[in-house]
């Protein structure tokens, strides 16, 4: 059993190891976005065919997708293109 550390809270360790970690690390993890990336995804702003955004099940009117990050054209596509039934 760990003896108690009168002054020394889990808090107190937990914020100290947080300290400790670059901020680089800490930015990069804030950042990070579960989204692909428009190069990612092979995103155009135009169809390929008959295939755009405007058909695709993710995206999210007016402007945006569930998969790929930022502002996504209604009558773009990408090679996660998923269409509605
Ligand atoms: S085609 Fe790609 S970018 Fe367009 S809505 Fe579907 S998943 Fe998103």
């Amino acid at each position: 059993m760990a003896k108690h550390q009168p002054g020394r809270s889990r808090r107190t360790f937990v914020g100290t190891a947080i300290a400790g970690l670059p901020a680089s690390l800490l930015l990069r993890a804030a950042a990070a976005s579960d989204k692909m990336t428009k190069p990612q995804a092979e995103y155009q702003d135009t169809p390929n065919g008959i295939y755009s955004c405007g058909l695709c099940t993710l995206f999210v009117a007016p402007d945006g997708c569930k998969v790929v990050e930022g502002s996504i054209s209604k009558d773009g596509w990408c090679k996660a293109f998923a269409p509605v039934d």
